[in-house]
């Protein structure tokens, strides 16, 4: 059953409308990505799930809660979190306090295990837990806006362009982490123009171009589709990529 139903959705800024009636859905533990060029769209499908952009039409549902239109800090609550693009930490503050933002409407008597596993699963920010995020590499502050989402106890994760800006080996890091995650059950939708990293983390995938869903189906499908892999794996004749390496 779906966890995650978007049904026609609209949005736009003013008259300029930039999704045109997109459908997604993301099954419970399922890993989705919506792959598609600069401008498609994908941003604001993520925004208009995680309340932050009001749809025009359509509906956004998780589980059989009614989600749309629904202001921002409701869809935390009720288990959406968005992890933005460009990671958006708290430079000035640590890696400590960062976290804890994520966790801002919830009791602190239940946090402990969350944090530890958070930081079981970026050992990286645990050594760093004192320092200061501006001072994290690129790759270690996408972990810590992942972990930050982590916190808020999301039932679906979204994640738009985890990999931007970061050199190739951080991509690869924080790819292996996203695999991680999904291997522990945690339901993920994922938005990238790195097509390649995203085949590798997601199961299912959605192209999107200019605002409409233009391709559908299992990843392994999406990697051989001729206009998914001349369009957004390099070549053509681009070799398969697998879950050992991008
Ligand atoms: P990118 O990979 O560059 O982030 P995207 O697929 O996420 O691209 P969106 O950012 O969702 O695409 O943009 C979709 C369309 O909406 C584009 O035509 C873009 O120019 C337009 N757009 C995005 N943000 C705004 C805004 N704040 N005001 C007006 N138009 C916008």
């Amino acid at each position: 059953m779906s966890l995650l139903t978007v049904a026609g959705l609209r949005a736009g800024y003013g008259h300029i409308e930039a999704l045109h009636g997109v459908d997604v859905t993301v099954r419970e533990g399922e890993a989705v990505t919506i792959i598609g060029a600069n401008g498609a769209g994908k941003t604001t499908l993520l925004r208009a799930i995680a309340g932050l952009l009001s749809p025009t039409a359509g509906q956004v549902h998780l589980g059989d809660k009614q989600m749309t239109g629904r202001p921002a800090e409701a869809c935390v609550r009720a288990g959406i979190c968005l992890v933005p693009e460009g990671r958006q930490v708290f430079q000035e503050l640590p890696v400590h306090d960062n976290l804890m933002l994520g966790a801002y409407h919830r009791r602190r008597d239940d946090l402990e295990h969350d944090l530890a596993s958070v930081y079981v699963l970026f050992p990286a920010l645990a050594g760093r837990r004192n320092q200061l995020a501006g001072t994290l590499s690129g790759g270690e502050q996408q972990m810590l806006a992942i972990g930050r989402g982590l916190l808020s106890k999301p039932r679906v994760l979204l994640l738009d362009e985890p990999s931007l800006g970061l050199a190739p080996i951080a991509v690869r890091e924080v790819t292996a982490k996203l695999v991680a995650l999904v291997a522990q059950g945690m339901t993920v939708l994922l938005v990238e123009q790195n097509a390649r990293a995203a085949l590798q983390v997601a199961s299912r995938g959605y192209v999107l171009a200019q605002g409409e869903v233009v391709v559908e189906g299992p990843t392994a499908e999406l990697m051989d589709d001729p206009r998914v892999r001349s369009a957004y794996l390099g070549s053509r004749n681009a070799p398969t990529p697998n879950r050992s390496g991008i």
